[in-house]
């Protein structure tokens, strides 16, 4: 009983949020719908599991966050998922925009630098029964090189110039989503591939955490 309420005031309070992100201008369906599908309580830390469906960036530890769901919507609609893509995501984290790609794409392949938010969101994303997740620990700044190119590519962390193992490794007609800037204040691009010309478009300001590795910040 105590379950089937929690299960039930969980699902009110995702409803709730996709209310607020479609106030706030989201519009594809598909990707209100994964919202109002993924249990996002899962993939936080138990001090902050009150504010899980909260429009709201949360710690996740190791001084990362959870990006903010009107965030992961924004991106996740502007990678333009038809369902049979595969997509390349730097910056697993949390596992929760990993989830959300999941459900609405082909495949992905994730990587994400610190071991310990890898294993902790393969472990949620097993057991929410994701098969279509491929995980990989290390620099994403490289790309995943084994299986580029990749139809679509977001990157979940703060660059400051697009990565070129990221140009090389999306497809011809490809989308990439990335937050280019300094380091304490970026600009959301989408990026569209048209044979050797990249195409930007502004999507406006965010704060992301630092993107690291190779192509990325040096601390
Ligand atoms: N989409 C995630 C965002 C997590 S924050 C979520 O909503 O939970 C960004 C993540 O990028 C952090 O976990 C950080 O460790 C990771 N990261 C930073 N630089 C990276 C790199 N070069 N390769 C892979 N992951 C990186």
């Amino acid at each position: 009983m105590i379950c089937n309420f929690d299960a039930s005031e969980h699902k009110l309070r995702r409803k709730n949020l996709v209310e607020i992100l479609k106030n706030e201008g989201i519009k594809s369906q598909k990707v209100l719908d994964a919202i109002l599908k993924i249990p996002r309580h899962l993939f936080v830390p138990e001090e902050v599991k009150d504010l899980a469906y909260e429009n709201e960036a949360l710690p996740i530890g190791y001084g990362q966050t959870i990006s903010q769901p009107y965030i992961v919507a924004l991106m996740t609609e502007a990678l333009e998922l038809r369902g049979d893509e595969r997509v390349l995501e730097i910056g697993t984290g949390s596992g929760y925009q990993t989830a959300v790609l999941a459900e609405l794409s082909l495949e992905v392949y994730t990587i994400e630098t610190l071991k310990e938010l890898s294993e902790r969101a393969q472990r949620i994303l097993n057991f929410l029964g994701y098969t279509n997740i491929y995980f990989k620990i290390g620099d994403g700044t490289l790309g995943w090189e084994e299986y580029a190119p990749f139809d679509k590519i977001i990157v979940t962390a703060a660059a400051f110039d697009i990565p070129k193992p990221l140009k090389d490794q999306l497809k011809d007609g490809g989308i990439m989503i990335i937050p280019i800037g300094g380091r304490e204040f970026q600009n959301l691009y989408k990026i569209r591939k048209v044979g050797n010309n990249f195409y930007k478009e502004n999507l406006g300001g965010v704060r992301f955490v630092l993107l690291k590795g190779e192509y990325g910040w040096r601390d």
